[in-house]
């Protein structure tokens, strides 16, 4: 899907949002929804999704929604650093499949990068261990 589109309403986040899909909930308020991303690059790979907008994109989200986002996006990337001790961390966003998006509701990923250790491919990653995912989640969910 291009950069010029609609919203499909059926999106696998708005899903989760709507709670027809489950996820590793990580925190969630009024403003954004966190959870584990399924196919980790990287231990402790984190999404975070806007609610009550139907944004594709960061070009799409509404002026007046971003700043509150954007405070949901740094907060949870301070609990992953926070809860893991990662050496860094990829905080990343893609807007249009060319560009390497594959859900078509704005998200931002953050992900934990550790000295030496290889990031796995974007989407490219194999379906992490629930448990382990929900240990991850409450492990970070202590320090939002
Ligand atoms: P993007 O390619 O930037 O649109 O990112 C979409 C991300 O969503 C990818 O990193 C996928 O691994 C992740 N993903 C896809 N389906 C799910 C799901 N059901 N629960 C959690 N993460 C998912």
């Amino acid at each position: 899907m291009a950069l010029n589109g609609t919203y499909d309403p059926d999106n696998i986040f708005a899903k989760i949002l709507r709670g027809d899909m489950p996820a590793v909930t990580v925190h969630e308020d009024d403003v954004a929804l966190a959870f584990m991303d399924i196919f980790p690059q990287a231990k402790g790979h984190t999404l975070v999704i806007p609610k009550g907008v139907q944004a594709r994109n960061l070009i799409e989200m509404p002026g007046d929604r971003l700043g509150s986002y954007m405070l949901r996006v740094q907060n949870i990337t301070r609990a992953v650093a926070a809860a893991l001790e990662p050496d860094g961390i990829v905080v990343t966003q893609f807007n249009g499949a060319p560009a390497g998006q594959t859900v078509f509701h704005l998200h931002f990923h953050i992900i934990p990068r550790w000295e030496g250790e290889v990031l796995a491919g974007h989407s490219g990653g194999k379906q992490a261990d629930m448990d382990e995912l929900k240990s991850l989640a409450r492990q970070i969910a202590a320090k939002v």
